[in-house]
């Protein structure tokens, strides 16, 4: 083989990447900044080194999203979920993992596998040509990521996500909502109803302030910036500066007459907006935050219409370096206007381990096909990969494309199966037993 597949960063997704590749018969060469060059959250100079939290999340591959793409990943001879396996400690129903031995495993399988090498250095151009994959995560470092933006554009790259929460369509109360565009905007009935509504009275409205004042927030991490750019303020900082700017800003109530009740002016309206085409997931519009977790989720649900909301992703701030996927990237995630390279790994805005894992094996594979000639079908969306990719590629908007974990909302729907959250049980048996069928098929031919 004398096309080498090179890859620039050794972390989840480029560890995957370059297994998956390697083991299709392809020389890779993996180039690793560390540990010459260091990140602010990284400690060692090991590959997939995990830098915060030592969890894969959920291992349930029947009834949760993340544990389906645990199971894709097994089924693909993952290295990431191979190793997980073997360094798993006790964690209920989720697979943690110690995390030196992890990494240290992963650094080892990779060093003695025959077709893949390392050079270790920071890369801060493009490459001009060859077949590359830039994994290199939330923390690119600085050279790197100017290089991408002068490619893309500085609108198209960010170092900074700014995460609004994210609201699984059927679980919000439709009894108090409303769907309606400010002033009715739009030339379509769809547009003149993009938006959901939740209404406020000044009582409500009042004593959301004062939850928001009082919740806990998650601090920035060592080395990330508290400073907040633009149009981008947490909610809890807009409560901070008076307790009136939430209402003259992303909870201002002009345009809007309550469908329930026309007569009563809401005092505050919460807004939330289509995140994907699919229509499952709505985002709470303007309502990035730092809130953490749990506090969180208690001050959204004082939201009326939100009391019994699920969450696809509660919101955040992170120093998050990632691309407008939906825009640069094809089905195959290689960069449209520079083909020979592709991007995986939390670069093209997926959100944790086990997603930018997944994209690296994706990449990996897509990678290998193209340099073997041998072209693979195109990957159903009905898989948890395949649900992922299609989202970062085309599915999400653009506009508006911030990083995503991966959840049921972003599967189309099973027909004939109960909504709500009566059904849930049986709907995700029937995505995840839809989405294994569906991941057997498209491996088969490229084993
Ligand atoms: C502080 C922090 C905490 C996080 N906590 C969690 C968590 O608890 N759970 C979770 O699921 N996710 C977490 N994430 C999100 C994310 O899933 C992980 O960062 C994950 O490791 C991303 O995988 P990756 O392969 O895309 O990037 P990384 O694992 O970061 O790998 C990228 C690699 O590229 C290298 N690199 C960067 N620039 C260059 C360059 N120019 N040349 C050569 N090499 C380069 C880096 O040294 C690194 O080894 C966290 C992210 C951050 C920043």
């Amino acid at each position: 083989m004398t096309q080498k597949l090179h890859i620039i960063g050794g972390g989840m997704a480029g560890s995957e990447a370059a297994w998956q590749a390697a083991n299709l018969g392809i020389e890779v060469v993996i180039h690793e900044m560390r540990p010459t060059v260091e990140t602010f959250a990284h400690r060692t100079g090991n590959f997939a080194e995990m830098v915060c939290s030592n969890s894969l999340r959920s291992d349930d591959d029947e009834q949760n999203a993340v544990g389906l793409l645990h199971w894709e990943m097994r089924q693909a001879g993952g290295i990431i979920m191979a190793t997980a396996d073997k360094h798993k400690i006790p964690a209920g129903g989720a697979l943690a993992v110690d995390r030196d031995p992890f990494a240290q495993s992963v650094t080892d399988a990779l060093m003695a596998h025959p077709n893949i090498s390392v050079e270790y250095g920071e890369i801060t151009e493009l490459p001009k040509d060859g077949h590359w994959i830039i994994a290199t995560g939330p923390l690119t470092s600085q050279g790197l990521g100017e290089a991408i933006q002068a490619e893309t554009g500085a609108d198209a790259l960010a170092f900074f996500d700014a995460i609004a929460p994210i609201v699984y369509s059927e679980s919000i109360n439709m009894d108090v909502a409303w769907l309606q565009s400010r002033y009715d905007k739009g030339n379509s009935e769809e547009e003149r109803k993009a938006y959901v509504n939740c209404p406020m009275t000044k009582d409500q409205y009042e004593a959301f302030i004062d939850a928001i004042l009082a919740a806990e927030q998650a601090e920035f991490h060592e080395g990330e910036t508290a400073g907040y750019f633009d149009g981008c303020l947490p909610i809890e900082v807009m409560a901070e500066r008076g307790r009136e700017t939430l209402r003259f800003g992303p909870m201002k109530p002009v345009g809007l007459t309550n469908a329930h009740d026309p007569e009563n002016k809401p005092y505050a309206v919460v807004q939330l907006r289509r995140d994907n085409a699919l229509g499952t997931l709505m985002n709470i519009v303007g309502f990035q935050t730092k809130m953490k977790y749990g506090a969180q989720a208690e001050v959204l649900k004082m939201i009326p219409g939100l009391e019994e909301a699920s969450f696809a992703r509660l919101g955040g701030i992170h120093r998050n370096t990632f691309i407008n996927s939906p825009t640069l990237l094809d089905d195959q995630m290689r960069l449209k206007s520079q083909p020979h390279i592709r991007f995986a790994g939390q670069i093209t805005g997926v959100e944790g381990y086990v997603e930018s894992a997944a994209m690296g094996l994706l990449a990996g594979r897509f990678a290998a096909a193209e340099i073997l000639e041998k072209p693979v079908s195109a990957l159903p969306q009905d898989t948890a990969m395949g649900a992922l990719v299609h989202h970062i590629t085309g599915g999400a908007e653009a506009k508006t494309f911030q990083p995503m974990n991966v959840n049921f909302g972003l599967f189309q729907p099973v027909e004939g199966l109960k909504n709500g959250r009566r059904g849930r049980k049986d709907r995700y048996k029937a995505y995840t037993d839809r989405a294994k069928a569906a991941w057997t098929d498209w491996l088969a031919p490229q084993e």
